[in-house]
């Protein structure tokens, strides 16, 4: 059984009041992060830092997002319930299970096999419905998807994702090599130049990177 105490669910609340004070005002969002447990999906080392607002070290030499981070990246998915969402880089899964929360069907991919492994056991164990895969997120996932986010940095806007995102839907992805820009990508139609393109700050994500890794 996994353990949720008073302390943690208190250090919770204050974590979602930084995020609060931090400019994030999705209602939804901040309900999902106060409810699913970041510690669950670190190692028991860093149970002490699960709250804080930094990422923190997980297996394959990968990283949990920030909390900060997640909190962004969901709040400009502007999610409607049972919206189908792709995930790239399903890492530490709690990405995976905060967009759960805010009632997403969540396909996700991961290209570590040890992270697709552990984390795709950990989401089935919590109750988390989400899909994992373990592939190559460059290349994406048959099929059409509402939502897209992208949580490792993207040298350049993956062209199969673009064509797996629906019209009318929207791709979070922080682009560029070292630091990243964010991105959110409304795509009004099929051309590019029907890609509405809006700047959301700079940040530093693990490297996308090609094919997948079978260790
Ligand atoms: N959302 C996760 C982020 C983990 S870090 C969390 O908060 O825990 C980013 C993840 O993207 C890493 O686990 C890394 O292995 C994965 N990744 C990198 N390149 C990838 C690719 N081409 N396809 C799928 N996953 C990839």
């Amino acid at each position: 059984m996994m353990q949720d105490s008073y302390i943690q669910q208190g250090l919770r609340r204050g974590m979602v009041e930084t995020l609060r004070q931090g400019g994030i005002t999705d209602e939804a969002v901040l309900r999902a992060m106060t409810e699913v447990p970041r510690h669950w999906f670190i190692g028991k080392a860093l149970d002490a830092y699960a709250y804080d607002d930094r990422a923190l070290q997980i297996d394959c030499d990968q990283t949990i997002s920030r909390p900060s981070t997640v909190a962004m990246q969901s709040q400009l998915l502007a999610l409607k319930p049972n919206m189908k969402v792709l995930e790239i880089g399903t890492g530490s899964g709690y990405q995976t299970a905060v967009l759960c929360r805010l009632g997403a069907q969540v396909f996700t991919i991961e290209r570590q096999k040890g992270l697709y492994d552990r984390t795709s056991r950990l989401l089935k164990e919590l109750g988390y419905r989400a899909k994992c895969f373990l592939g190559d997120g460059y290349q994406g996932l048959a099929g059409s998807y509402d939502r897209v986010i992208v949580t490792c940095g993207a040298p350049e806007i993956p062209p199969s994702l673009m064509a797996q995102l629906r019209i009318g839907g929207i791709m979070v992805i922080p682009l560029g090599e070292g630091e990243q820009e964010m991105l959110r990508i409304t795509k009004q139609g099929e051309a590019k130049e029907q890609w509405l393109v809006e700047k959301f700050g700079t940040y530093s994500f693990v490297p996308m990177l090609d094919g997948k890794q079978m260790h």
